[in-house]
């Protein structure tokens, strides 16, 4: 089971990775957090990625690809892996596409939680007084936004032209997303 789950900044693509990845028995792989343990350990890495998830700008694509490719390489991947946020860009799409191309697998399905704007800001408002993270203030977060929409929801398209699709009512309890999740792959993979 090859997953890719995509959706805006505060859609709940990390509250629904773990279960879903579970569920399959695949690792759930979120660049995000990938990103955030390197800046945190000041590795070299981490330090190139800081700057950029700073200012909620992507990390240029070489470095990002780069990483994923070390990451699916491993032995926990050969039989399927969810990508949480990753592809984001066309050129990551066609990166994660020679990837697989390399092991002759495809994707089985792309997941996209949909969440209205106004309610994501809201989100990201009250993760920003729980959590504190870095790139969760306002000026960020509307840019974080603006990325999305310019650089990744493209990809929904690009995607959706090959028939792998999915998308979510990203709105609810958690267990509710998830059933419309379990649903949607069920169908798509029966
Ligand atoms: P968000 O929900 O805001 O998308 P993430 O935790 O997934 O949060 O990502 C945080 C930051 O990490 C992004 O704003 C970006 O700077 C960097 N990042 C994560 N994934 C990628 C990616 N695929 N390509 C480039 N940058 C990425």
């Amino acid at each position: 089971m090859r997953l890719l789950l995509m959706g805006p900044p505060g859609a709940g693509k990390g509250t629904q990775s773990a279960a879903l990845a579970a569920h399959h028995h695949i690792p759930a792989i979120a660049t995000g957090d990938i990103f955030r343990a390197q800046v945190k350990e000041r590795t070299p890495l981490g330090l190139t990625a800081q700057g950029y998830m700073d200012r909620g700008e992507y990390v240029p694509d070489e470095v990002t690809n780069a990483m994923v490719a070390v990451r699916l390489a491993k032995p926990d991947c050969t039989h399927g892996f969810l990508l949480d946020g990753y592809p984001r860009t066309v050129e990551q799409a066609v990166e994660l596409d020679a990837m697989l191309a390399v092991a002759e697998a495809t994707l089985d399905a792309v997941v996209v939680l949909t969440v209205d704007p106004e309610e994501l800001v809201g989100r990201l408002r009250r993760r920003a007084e729980l959590e504190g993270r870095a790139d969760d203030t306002e000026a960020v977060v509307r840019r974080r936004l603006e990325v999305y929409a310019e650089q990744t929801a493209p990809l929904v398209e690009l995607y959706g032209a090959r028939g792998l699709v999915r998308e979510i009512d990203g709105t609810g309890t958690v267990a509710e997303i998830a059933a419309r999740i379990d649903e949607a792959l069920a169908q798509r993979l029966a």
